[in-house]
């Protein structure tokens, strides 16, 4: 755990220095608001996390200790957005535009330890095809068996994670478009404005469009309803058998 890597007087320094960027951040936002705040690191999170949680009397920042040693800009730019959706504020700062393009980076630098090969295959494919080969293959998980969210780019983690619905399915043509989906939002990112993000922006769009098949939408929903009629006449067949052996 990366905790371990500070000794107690440096996590005490850096929690005060953090604490002192978020009273600052919050005066910048709202100044009315005098209940105190702390902040505090954990482990559990995983890299360059944070919430925060308010009470009537105190506002509580959880943090990962990743973020100590960060510029004060950016981290400035994390506490501002975190108060802006608290306070359900479209606050957009230079310092929360600091903030967005660096997660954004973010997703660069992470190791990748996790690659299904199944899933691997796919992104090779598309990559070939659409990238020159030239994208980074990010972690590449199996979701839930979803046929409502079929796919994710995670973009603190650098994970591609996809419904095990397509899992070993014969039709290729629909696995590769979720996956060829999801490595459109690692290549697009996304524009912040305010607090909402715009992520299929009409570029991202374009980008789409150019895998080639105009009914691959309903090609997507007509799977995804197939599949979930399939999984009631199971759960039906076994019902059945429970109870007429
Ligand atoms: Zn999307």
């Amino acid at each position: 755990m990366l905790v371990t890597h500070y000794s107690p007087r440096e996590l005490r320094a850096a929690k005060e220095q953090l604490t002192s960027f978020a009273v600052k951040a919050r005066y910048a936002i709202k100044q009315n608001d005098v209940r105190p705040i702390s902040v505090r690191f954990s482990a559990k999170f995983s890299d360059y996390n944070a919430n925060v949680r308010y009470t009537s009397s105190e506002i509580i920042f959880s943090v990962s200790p990743t973020w100590i040693g960060v510029s004060e800009e950016i981290v400035t730019g994390l506490f501002q957005h975190l108060f802006s959706k608290a306070y359900k504020l479209r606050i957009r700062t230079m310092e929360t535009d600091l903030y967005h393009s660096f997660t954004q980076k973010l997703s660069d630098y992470i190791h990748v330890t996790s690659v299904d090969h199944e899933l691997k295959a796919s992104f090779d494919r598309m990559n070939e095809r659409f990238f020159s080969g030239m994208m980074e293959v990010p972690n590449l998980k199996w979701g839930s068996a979803s046929t409502t969210k079929l796919g994710d780019f995670n973009f603190h983690t650098n994970t591609i994670t996809i419904s095990t619905i397509f899992q070993g399915a014969p039709d290729l043509l629909l696995l590769d478009f979720v996956m060829y989906h999801e490595m459109l939002h690692k290549k697009h990112k996304f524009k912040a404005t305010g607090n909402s993000h715009t992520y299929h922006s009409s570029a991202f769009r374009r980008d789409e469009a150019l895998y080639g098949v105009p009914d691959i939408e309903e090609r997507l929903q007509k799977y995804c309803r197939t599949y979930q009629f399939a999984k009631k006449k199971s759960s039906l067949h076994s019902f059945l058998r429970k109870w007429a052996p």
